[in-house]
């Protein structure tokens, strides 16, 4: 599966990996993952990974989560956190164990529809055991309590992830995986679930997440901001921001807008970036379908280590050195396009990763000529006119582990869909791409999903041309 092309490099400059618009990097060579049995299923166990073909040990089966109730305590002053999280979750198997998801803390307690389980770790695997078994079908509710001082995941070569502290903040980032440094989790985009998200903090904090809050409950000294996502939601961009920011909030047709912005942040160009998010929002809906989620909002950090930005589900996480610079708001336009393609539309498996990336990149060009910038036909050309780029090298459509988050991933997988547009014309690819986030919508998708949909909406054989450029190697002819 791990397709190489040439050295991968690292880039000191970010300390996370993920969407980092703008500066899409190649990874490290990471150590092989974990075995992961591919021998046919036990009877009664949960498999210990979805067999992703980049990342085998990422997420579990078995069952599919459909809500995760988080509780959740974080005390700035020791970094201590505490959880209380309960997983609502079909038995897709009979379940005699399973697995979750975990990095690093101490469990207190584990509950299987109120009944004590006993579990054991290896690693990030939590294995669960219920007193009873679980029936094929069977809706059960398990409960982990668990505390520590969170860690991100470092160890993988994947730079770091998750649960990030800043000097006055702390915050959850991270691609492609995170989730896994805060709560207890099925981490992986394929199986999407509902959230609720209490977080308690020093009343003094900000604290952000994504969705709708909901209300605050005070006790003395102490603040419990209670979030909720009501559409389904991949572990990886579920977040948090806890600290001293500065809030601006409105509503846009109908749904409330949260802009987050670290407080020692000038007052200025990154303000005005992130107040864009509602009429970035309208354009973009204008060809994608209406926005997808029930809030708006953005969170902005100020760490110099940081240089990324990612598409947290309804309210994008920013390092402000990566807007308000200049870019004409293409960053922001970016994760904002992810909102429909990545977020709302996943991915099945992260070999999929272009159907983020390449569409993100290309809302971000159209947002781009839409102010007055390059158009979407001078982003083409400029990329395409390097014929000696390194991005015909690496195949968008199967990037390989090491390089899920390589450049040719964003601008050939965005060259992509413009060489259909030049294909189709203009009415048929806005069709495409429209009734796509519709009939996808909240769900999971596959590559070959979408070249069947294209080929449906053009009526125009288009194999070839997507395999030349999404698996070709070598700069495509000119559409
Ligand atoms: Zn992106």
């Amino acid at each position: 599966m791990d397709r190489r092309f040439g050295a991968a490099a690292a880039c000191a400059a970010l300390i996370l990996v993920g969407c980092s618009a703008g500066r899409p990097i190649a990874l490290p060579d990471p150590p092989e993952p974990q075995s992961v049995s591919s021998s046919p299923s036990v009877p009664g166990v949960g498999d210990p990974g979805v067999h992703d073909p980049y990342f085998a040990h990422y997420g579990n089966g078995g069952y599919d989560v459909t809500a995760y109730a988080l509780k959740i305590k974080y005390d700035p002053a020791s970094g201590n956190l505490t959880g209380d999280v309960t997983i609502t979750a079909t038995a897709k198997q009979e379940l005699r164990q399973f697995n979750l998801d975990l990095h690093g803390f101490t469990i207190d307690k584990i509950e299987i529809d109120k009944a004590a389980a006993t579990f054991s770790r290896a690693a990030d695997e939590l294995t669960v055991k219920p007193a009873t078994a679980i029936a094929s079908g069977a809706t059960f509710a398990t409960r982990v309590t668990y505390a520590g001082i969170p860690q991100p995941i470092t160890g993988s070569g994947l730079g770091s992830t998750g649960f990030l502290k800043s000097d006055e903040t702390v915050f959850v980032a991270g691609q492609p995986e995170a989730a896994s440094t805060w709560f207890p989790v099925n981490d992986h985009p394929s199986d999407k679930a509902l959230y609720t998200i209490a977080i308690t903090a020093p009343t003094a904090s900000e604290v952000i997440s994504n969705g709708v809050l909901e209300g605050q409950d005070k006790q003395p000294g102490w603040t419990t901001w209670r979030w909720r996502e009501d559409q389904p939601m991949a572990s990886y961009l579920a977040t948090l921001a806890i600290g001293k920011f500065r809030v601006v909030e409105s509503t846009h047709k109908g749904k409330p807008v949260r802009i987050a912005i670290a407080a020692r942040i000038p007052v200025g160009q990154v303000d005005e970036a992130v107040a864009k998010t509602p009429e970035i929002c309208d354009y973009l809906g204008g060809f994608f379908g209406d926005y997808p989620f029930d809030a708006y909002g953005a969170i902005v950090i100020d760490d110099p280590r940081v240089g990324f930005a990612l598409e947290t589900q309804s309210r994008p996480i920013y390092a402000a050195s990566m807007i308000g610079g200049g870019d004409r708001g293409g960053i922001v336009a970016h994760e904002l396009t992810h909102q429909w393609f990545g977020d709302s539309v996943s991915i099945a498996d992260w070999r999929q990763i272009w159907l983020n990336e390449g569409f993100a990149t290309y809302g971000q060009w159209m947002w781009v000529e839409h102010v007055g910038g390059d158009t979407v036909d001078e982003s083409f050309e400029d990329n395409f006119s390097n014929a000696s780029s390194a991005i015909w090298q690496v195949a968008p459509g199967d990037p390989g582990r090491t390089r899920v988050f390589d450049r040719s991933v964003y601008y050939r997988g965005a060259m992509t869909l413009h060489a259909l547009r030049l294909t189709v014309g203009d009415d048929k690819f806005f069709q495409i791409l429209k009734t796509w986030a519709a009939e996808k919508r909240n769900g999971n998708a596959t590559t070959a999903e979408f070249v069947a949909h294209a080929e449906k909406i053009s009526g125009a054989e288009l194999s070839a041309l997507f395999d030349a450029w999404l698996f070709g190697k070598g700069r495509p002819a000119h559409p």
